[in-house]
C-alpha cells in the first residue's frame, strides 16, 4: 500500500515586470490547481479600478504596513515603485503546513528574501514579455495606470528584467495557453521531487519486502 504521509507544500513565485501577463498566467493556473492557493499581499498603494480588498491584495495604510512589520508579522516585505508590498506570513504558513502548495506574484526582492529563509521549499519562475513594444502594448491597452505611471513602470521593466538569472525557471509569455501548460509542467515536476515525497522510503521498503 502506498503510504498516505503529507508532503509539505511548496512556494511557487512568478515575478515579472507589470505587463508580461503574469496576473492572467496565475488566475487561470489556479483555477486549474485545486491544490494551488495564492498568498494575497498587503500593500500601501491604492486600489485600482476592477480590484478587490483580500482578492488581489489587502490594501492598508503606511501605519498599519509598518506596525505588522515591527511586529514580524511579514514572511518578506519591499518597496517597489513608491509603495510598500508584504507577503502575510500566518496564511503561508497555514497552507504549507496542510501540504498545499502556494503561489506568490512578488518581485524580485521579495524572491531573494524568501530564497534565504526557505531555499528547499522554493520554486521560482520569471515570466518574460515576447517583446518591448508587446510590453508597452499592454501597459497601455490596460489603461488602469496614468500614461505617467506607464511610462514609469516601461522605465522600470528593463531593470526588473535583469534579474532573471535569479529564477530557476523562465518563460517567455508568447501565449497565454502555452504559458499556463508551461508553469502547470513546472508544477507536477516539482510535486515530484524525491525530496517532497516523504513517504518514499517507507514505500519502497515495503515494495522491496515484497508487501
Ligand atoms: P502592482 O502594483 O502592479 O500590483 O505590483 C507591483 C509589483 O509589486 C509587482 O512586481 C508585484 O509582483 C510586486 N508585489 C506584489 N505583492 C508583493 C509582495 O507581497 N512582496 C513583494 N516583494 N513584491 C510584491
Amino acid at each position: 500500500m502506498e503510504p498516505n504521509i503529507p508532503r509539505r507544500g511548496m512556494m511557487l513565485v512568478l515575478s515579472s515586470p507589470s505587463g508580461a501577463g503574469k496576473t492572467s498566467i496565475s488566475r487561470r493556473v489556479l483555477a486549474e490547481e485545486p491544490e494551488l492557493k495564492m498568498s494575497v499581499s498587503m500593500t500601501t498603494r491604492t486600489r485600482r479600478a476592477g480590484e478587490a480588498e483580500g482578492i488581489d491584495y489587502y490594501f492598508v495604510d503606511l501605519t498599519t504596513f509598518n506596525l505588522m512589520v515591527n511586529r514580524r508579522e511579514f514572511l518578506e516585505y519591499a518597496k517597489v515603485f513608491d509603495n510598500y508590498y508584504g507577503t502575510p506570513r500566518s496564511t503561508v504558513e497555514k497552507e504549507l503546513a496542510g501540504g498545499r502548495d502556494v503561489l506568490f506574484d512578488i518581485d524580485w526582492q521579495g524572491t531573494q528574501t524568501l530564497a534565504q529563509a526557505a531555499r528547499d521549499d522554493l520554486v521560482s519562475i520569471f515570466i518574460l514579455p515576447p517583446s518591448t513594444a508587446e510590453l508597452e502594448r499592454r501597459l497601455r491597452t490596460r489603461a488602469r495606470d496614468s500614461l505617467d505611471e506607464v511610462a514609469r513602470r516601461m522605465g522600470r521593466a528593463a531593470d526588473e528584467m535583469s534579474h532573471w538569472p535569479e529564477y530557476d525557471y523562465v518563460i517567455v509569455n508568447r501565449d497565454l495557453e502555452e504559458s499556463v501548460a508551461r508553469v502547470r509542467a513546472i508544477l507536477v515536476a516539482e510535486r515530484l521531487r524525491r525530496q517532497r515525497q516523504p513517504g518514499l522510503a517507507e514505500f519502497v521498503k515495503r515494495l522491496r519486502e515484497g508487501q
